[in-house]
C-alpha cells in the first residue's frame, strides 16, 4: 500500500475501488472499506496522525483490541500486548487460565493484563514477536514440546494439579512429544 498511497491523505483521495483492489485479493473483504474510512477520518479529523494510544485506534473502524496492539507495539514500538491464538494458548497454559472454565469475557480480561505484565520494559517489540512464536513452534496446539520447553518449570499446565486436567484433554502425550522429538 505504502507505494500506491504513501499518506493517509493519499489513501483517503484515492477511490474506493482502487483500494479494494488492492485488499480484496488479501482475503476479508470489509478490510479495504475500514482501510479507506480509517485514512479519510485520520486526514479530516486528526491532521493526518494516526491515534497512539489503546483507546484512540479502538475508536477508529475495523480496529479490535489485537490489531490495536499490533499497531503499537510493531508499529509505534510501545510495549503494548498482542494476544493472537498462539499468545492466548501459550499464556493460558503457562497461567492455566481454562482450569476452572471461567466465563470468556473473565478470562479475557485476564490473558490481556497477563500479557501486558509479562512485557520487559522496553523490549516489547522482540517480546510479542517471541511470544508469538514459541506459541506456534514449541507450546503447539496438539503436540507442545514440554519436556524441552525452557518454561516448563514454570508452567501451570505441565506441573500437578494442572498436569491431570492437560491428560484428561489432550491424553498423555509423553510417547507423541518422545516420536516428535
Ligand atoms: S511446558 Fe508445555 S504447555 Fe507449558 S509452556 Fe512449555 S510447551 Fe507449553
Amino acid at each position: 500500500m505504502n507505494g500506491c498511497w504513501p499518506t493517509f491523505a493519499d489513501l483517503a483521495a484515492a477511490p474506493l475501488d482502487a483500494v479494494k483492489a488492492v485488499t480484496d485479493p488479501l482475503g476479508y473483504h470489509v478490510r479495504g472499506t475500514w482501510l479507506h474510512r480509517i485514512a479519510e477520518i485520520v486526514t479530516d479529523e486528526r491532521n493526518g496522525q494516526l491515534p497512539n494510544t489503546l483507546e484512540g485506534l479502538l475508536a477508529l473502524p475495523g480496529i479490535g483490541r489485537y490489531t490495536a496492539g499490533a499497531v503499537l507495539s510493531f508499529a509505534l514500538q510501545q510495549d503494548a500486548p498482542i494476544v493472537d491464538t498462539n499468545v492466548d494458548r501459550l499464556v493460558s497454559r503457562l497461567f492455566n487460565l481454562r482450569v476452572a472454565r471461567p466465563p470468556a469475557a473473565l478470562r479475557g480480561k485476564r490473558l490481556w493484563a497477563l500479557a501486558a505484565a509479562l512485557i520487559p520494559p522496553d523490549h516489547g517489540y522482540l517480546f510479542n514477536q517471541a511470544l508469538m512464536d514459541f506459541g506456534a513452534q514449541i507450546c503447539t496446539p496438539y503436540k507442545p514440546i514440554c519436556l524441552f520447553c525452557p518454561l516448563r518449570p514454570h508452567c501451570q499446565w505441565w506441573n500437578p494439579p494442572a498436569r491431570r486436567w492437560r491428560d484428561l484433554l489432550y491424553g498423555s502425550c509423553l510417547t507423541d512429544i518422545h516420536l516428535k522429538c
